[in-house]
C-alpha cells in the first residue's frame, strides 16, 4: 500500500491568469517570482506538487463558443498548461529546485507520462511535481485536476492560488461593497450560501472526499510561501 507522507505535502494549483500576469502570453517576471517563493518553501522542507492551469493561452469553452469543436479546443486548452508548465520548470531550476513535469497527454520528449507513485516518489527525494495538461480529458478544468491529484498523491492539503481576489468572501468583493471576507468557511456553507470557490465539479469532488483547502490570493508577494508553510492567510475551506 501506499504510505501517508510523513512530511508536508502540498497541492498548490497556479491558474493560467497568474502565468500570463493578466494577459495572452506568459509574463517571466512573475512566473519567476512565483517560482522564487516555491524555491524558499521547499528549502525549508516542505513536498510541493503543483498543477497548472492554462487560461493565458485558451480556454476551451471560450473558443467552441467562437465555433470550435469543443473538445478540440478543450485539448488546445490543455497544450497551453503545458507551456505554463514548462516555464515554471525553467524558473524552479533556476531557482535550484529540481522539478519533474508529468504530462496527462503524453509527450516523452518534454515530459514524464502522469505515474502517481513517480510523483510520490519525487516529492519524498524533495523534486517539485508540476502537473500538466489537466487530467487529459476534454470538459474537465484544472481546479478538478487539482483536487484529483493532491487526493492520488496523498496531498495534506490544497492549496488555490487566486488573482484580484485573496480570500473567499460573502459576495465578490470587487463589486459588492458588502462583502465580507472569510477565515474559514465549511464545504457544507460555501455550497449552500452558493460562494463561488471553484467549479461544481471541482468542488464537489472536494467536498465527497473531505480534502482541506486553502484559498488565497498570489497578488501579495510572499503568500505562495506562506502559503505552502501552513501559515494562516485566505480562507480555510474545510470538510
Ligand atoms: N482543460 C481540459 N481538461 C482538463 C483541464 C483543462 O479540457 O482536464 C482545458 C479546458 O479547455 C480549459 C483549459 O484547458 O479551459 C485551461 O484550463 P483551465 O481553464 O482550468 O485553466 P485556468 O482557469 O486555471 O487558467
Amino acid at each position: 500500500g501506499v504510505v501517508p507522507p510523513a512530511a508536508r505535502r502540498v497541492l498548490l494549483k497556479l491558474s493560467g491568469e497568474m502565468f500570463g500576469g493578466g494577459a495572452v502570453g506568459l509574463d517571466p517576471i512573475v512566473v519567476r517570482r512565483v517560482a522564487d517563493e516555491i524555491a524558499d518553501a521547499v528549502g525549508q522542507g516542505v513536498q510541493v506538487a503543483i498543477v497548472v492551469g492554462g487560461g493565458n493561452f485558451f480556454r476551451g469553452a471560450e473558443l467552441s463558443a467562437s465555433g470550435m469543436e469543443r473538445a478540440r479546443a478543450d485539448y488546445m486548452g490543455m497544450l497551453g498548461t503545458v507551456m505554463n508548465a514548462l516555464a515554471l520548470q525553467d524558473f524552479l531550476e533556476q531557482a535550484g529546485v529540481a522539478t519533474r513535469v508529468q504530462t496527462a497527454i503524453t509527450m516523452g520528449q518534454v515530459a514524464e507520462p502522469y505515474i502517481p507513485l513517480r510523483a510520490i516518489r519525487h516529492m519524498e527525494k524533495g523534486r517539485v511535481v508540476i502537473f500538466a495538461a489537466g487530467a487529459g480529458m476534454p470538459y474537465f478544468s484544472t481546479d478538478t485536476v487539482a483536487v484529483q491529484r493532491a487526493l492520488e498523491t496523498l496531498c495534506t492539503e490544497v492549496i488555490m492560488g487566486k488573482n484580484g481576489v485573496d480570500a473567499v468572501y460573502t459576495a465578490d468583493p470587487r463589486t459588492d461593497p458588502t462583502a465580507v471576507r472569510l477565515e474559514t468557511v465549511t464545504y457544507r456553507e460555501a455550497l449552500h450560501k452558493r460562494l463561488a470557490v471553484m467549479d461544481s465539479m471541482a468542488f464537489s469532488l472536494a467536498m465527497d472526499n473531505r480534502v482541506p483547502m486553502v484559498v488565497f490570493g498570489l497578488d501579495t508577494h510572499g503568500n505562495v510561501t506562506r502559503a505552502l508553510l501552513g501559515e494562516r492567510i485566505g480562507t480555510r475551506v474545510t470538510p
